[in-house]
């Protein structure tokens, strides 16, 4: 299908940025499974197109590169804009400070003028970041935060505070359709290997049996919620009427030193576990509250940690 170019008038069912990343491109495969059409835009700087080489000739998707930093030219419909495009990861973005922050102001402004002009619904996948370094356990939606604005996260946590606040002031400007989705720590297949997070980390040192490395005593505790789970979150809360920020993710929590030896065990890895000074910056705790999403979406993770990483150390040994 051709969705871009000289034809004018053309309807699809779904937009996608940052398709080709790991969120992107297992939403991507859930939509095209269910027949609907997708036009992916990436500018490939995290993403790859090995995790959409499967769609090449489908035609029910297509792919432009496309940095969101520039407007995106299209004319018709679109009937829902899935807004992922951001470096995803702490390693990347610690490093590339404005242009996190410019993709997340200018690109989010880009996307919502574009879904004002094709009468879109728009979801943004936000962040558990925007809770800060908290002591509060669970993190909720309507919890204080505490952010430190020379943080050397902050580039990401305020570059999506920013696109939260763009999104709903175009909620009440234009009455535009909007869903947030604050989205916590996902991992499962067609996670980046050398991407810096913990699991592929773990999983990459421990399969070539090379040392883990644990920040601090590895106290500080993470939330995993595998992919599938997530995935079925976003549709659910796409396809709901909720309009204000919502928690995705699994509550089932884990320390890092705990997580290290689990990964350790599952791979029968003879890896050494070397500790790091801890890294000051980082939240110590994240657990998602889902109460809402329970409430609103009914949706729950069904997929424990054991049964992810299995599914997770299985396509890392494939790649
Ligand atoms: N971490 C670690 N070793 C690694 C990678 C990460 O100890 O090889 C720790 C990191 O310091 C943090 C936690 O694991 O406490 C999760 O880090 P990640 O970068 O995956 O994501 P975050 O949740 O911090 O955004």
């Amino acid at each position: 299908m051709n969705f871009v170019g000289q034809k004018k008038n053309i309807q699809i069912n779904n937009l996608v940025t940052g398709g080709a990343g790991f969120l992107g491109s297992n939403l991507i495969d859930f939509l095209i499974k269910n027949e609907e059409n997708v036009l992916c835009i990436d500018d490939l700087s995290s993403g790859t197109l090995d995790n959409l080489k499967h769609l090449k000739n489908n035609k029910k998707f297509e792919f432009k590169k496309h940095d969101i930093r520039e407007p995106f030219l299209f004319e018709g419909r679109i009937d829902k804009i899935w807004h992922f495009a951001c470096p995803p990861v702490p390693n990347i973005y610690k490093i590339e400070p404005l242009s996190t922050l410019d993709i997340n102001y200018t690109g989010t402004l880009n996307l919502l003028n574009l879904a004002k002009k094709c009468n879109s619904k728009i979801l943004l996948t936000s962040t558990s970041e925007i809770y800060g370094n908290t002591r509060i356990n669970p993190q909720y939606e309507n919890m204080p935060v505490d952010l430190l604005t020379y943080n050397p996260r902050a580039c990401y946590s305020e570059g999506k505070r920013i696109a939260e606040t763009l999104f709903f002031a175009f909620e009440r400007l234009y009455g535009l359709k909007i869903r947030v989705a604050r989205i916590f720590n996902t991992y499962g297949p067609k996670l980046k290997m050398n991407d810096g997070r913990v699991i592929s980390n773990f999983i990459n040192f421990s399969l070539s049996n090379k040392n883990l490395i644990v920040n601090g005593d590895g106290s500080q505790t993470r939330s995993f919620c595998f992919i599938d789970d997530m995935v079925i979150g976003l549709v659910k809360l796409m396809g709901s009427d909720y309009n204000l920020p919502l928690n995705l993710g699994n509550p089932e929590e884990i320390s890092i030193i705990e997580l290290a030896k689990l990964i350790k065990r599952k791979t029968n890895s003879s890896s050494e576990i070397e500790f790091r000074p801890t890294i000051k910056e980082e939240p110590f705790l994240r657990r998602p509250s889902i109460e809402l999403a329970e409430r609103v979406l009914t949706w729950q993770p069904k997929v424990s940690l054991e049964t992810g990483l299995n599914k997770t150390i299985d396509y890392f040994k494939k790649q």
